[in-house]
């Protein structure tokens, strides 16, 4: 593949990566523009942005998510799709900083997002080439012990699905002869993420939550209630969610914003006939991930 050009920072289209390339068709979702009352207003249309949109608008909220540049433009549509058991640093350090209850609860939430991923995707048909199964290769020796640690870790925490692999059974699986052996994991697995969070904002329209890209979000206030919008357009939601870093580009911290008069709001601009993001294709399955342990 032909290098990519840079993408500057403030590009409003999403990067150039094979995501962007590959990615279902994005008819675009239209900026905010005149008022809108809403009971939440979610800012960024990330992974973070977009679910809880979802999971609002399907508890009865009337949300409105506001994304700066296109929906799933950050991390969330250009990183490495990778649905991993656990957490990068062993369970023996989360255990020493957050205590061995602590730890169990990180382990639990880990578990219970990658079963509320599955679960969306087959909920909502999300058509993210979702492939089960993840292979963590061993290139030296060292490696195949420590990929013994990590699911001896795992077993700790009741997790029993993965297993480790000779090189015989690694070599059939991945037909590379440098693999000593390897940790399947069929609980993990890979996904085009920007199909993912595409599909989910998909997802949100269609539980009625309304989404606007190339908006902006510039100030909000403290507590339920405050201002939103496209620079100079303060808007007024009951409850706010950021699924932004919530700081603002050029802004550092105790940096003077640009304000706006808190208003309530009355009416917004509907897209009319927006056409569907997505196709409702079935997830498709097929091989698996595999990593291995060079870095
Ligand atoms: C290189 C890399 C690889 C990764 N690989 C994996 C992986 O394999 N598996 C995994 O689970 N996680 C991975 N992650 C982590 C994962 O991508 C992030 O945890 C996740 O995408 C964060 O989602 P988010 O919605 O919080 O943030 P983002 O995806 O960054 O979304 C924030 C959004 O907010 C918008 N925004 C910002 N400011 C405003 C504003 N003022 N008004 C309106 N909108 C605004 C932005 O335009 C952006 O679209 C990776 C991250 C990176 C960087």
């Amino acid at each position: 593949m032909a290098p990519s050009p840079k993408a500057p920072l403030h590009d409003p289209e999403h990067a150039p990566s094979w995501y962007a390339a590959t990615a279902h068709p994005q008819p675009g979702l239209s900026a905010l523009a005149g008022d809108v009352r809403c009971d939440a207003v979610v800012i960024g249309g990330g992974l973070t942005g977009v679910t809880a949109a979802l999971e609002l608008a399907e508890r009865g909220f009337d949300t409105v998510l506001l994304e700066a540049r296109r929906i799933g433009w950050g991390a969330s549509g250009r990183n490495s799709g990778q649905i991993g058991t656990g957490y990068s640093p062993p369970m023996a350090l989360l255990a020493r900083l957050a205590g061995e209850a602590g730890a169990r609860d990180l382990w639990a939430m880990a578990e219970e997002a990658k079963a509320l991923l599955y679960g969306r995707i087959a909920r909502h048909g999300i058509d993210c080439d979702l492939v089960p199964g993840q292979l963590i290769a061993a290139v030296k020796r060292r490696h195949l012990a420590e990929l013994a640690d990590t699911l001896a870790e795992w077993q700790a925490y009741g997790y029993e699905e993965a297993r480790l692999l000779d090189r015989d059974e690694t070599l059939a699986r991945v037909a590379c002869p440098a693999y000593l052996g390897g940790l399947h994991d069929p609980g993990a697995g890979h996904l085009h993420t920007l199909n993912y969070v595409l599909g989910l904002a998909e997802a949100a329209r269609a539980a009625g939550a309304r989404l606007f890209e190339g908006s902006e979000e510039l100030r909000l206030g403290p507590g339920g209630g405050g201002t939103a919008g496209r620079r100079g357009e303060p808007r007024h939601a009951d409850e706010e969610i950021r699924g932004d870093s919530g700081e603002r580009e050029g802004e550092e911290d105790g940096a003077d914003r640009e304000d706006g008069d808190p208003e309530h709001l009355e009416d917004h601009e509907e897209r009319p006939g927006d056409p569907q993001l997505l196709d409702d294709d079935e997830p498709q399955e097929g091989g698996e991930r595999h990593q291995d342990e060079r870095q």
